[in-house]
């Protein structure tokens, strides 16, 4: 009786933003419709222009990541079947840059085009620890 009532309460959590309108394709690296990154889903924290290229540009891109993780976390994006089997599989290679979400493609290349680095200064991967 007890796993019954958990198992329903796992099904209602809500999250407070929408992952999935009408309309949108999906996209295949966040698994929102439309992408995380699309103009719809624009908060007040977005650049709304590209910064020039700068080698200490990392530290900002930063501060954007934890903001998307926070929106993918608002809704729901985290806990999607696709993404855990995408994780468990990131978790199997040796780098560290997996030990909490994985940042989809998506995310990345938003925050690298807003943020971008001078061009002969590789990207470091996104760490968190
Ligand atoms: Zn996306």
């Amino acid at each position: 009786m007890v796993l019954e009532r958990l198992d329903e309460a796992s099904e209602q959590i809500s999250f407070p933003m929408t992952r999935h309108s009408g309309g949108f394709r999906e996209c295949s690296e966040c698994f929102c419709s439309p992408c995380i990154t699309n103009d719809k889903n624009k908060q007040l924290w977005w650049p709304s222009r590209n910064s020039d290229p700068h080698p200490g540009t990392a530290p900002q891109r930063k501060q954007l990541y934890q903001r998307f993780w926070a929106m993918m976390a608002n809704c729901g994006a985290w806990c999607d079947d696709r993404y855990v089997a995408k994780k468990k599989i990131a978790r199997k290679s040796k780098t560290t840059w997996h030990k909490r979400e994985l940042m989809p493609d998506c995310v990345l290349k938003v925050c690298r085009e807003w943020l971008p680095n001078p061009v002969k200064q590789p990207y470091m991967g996104h760490k968190w620890e």
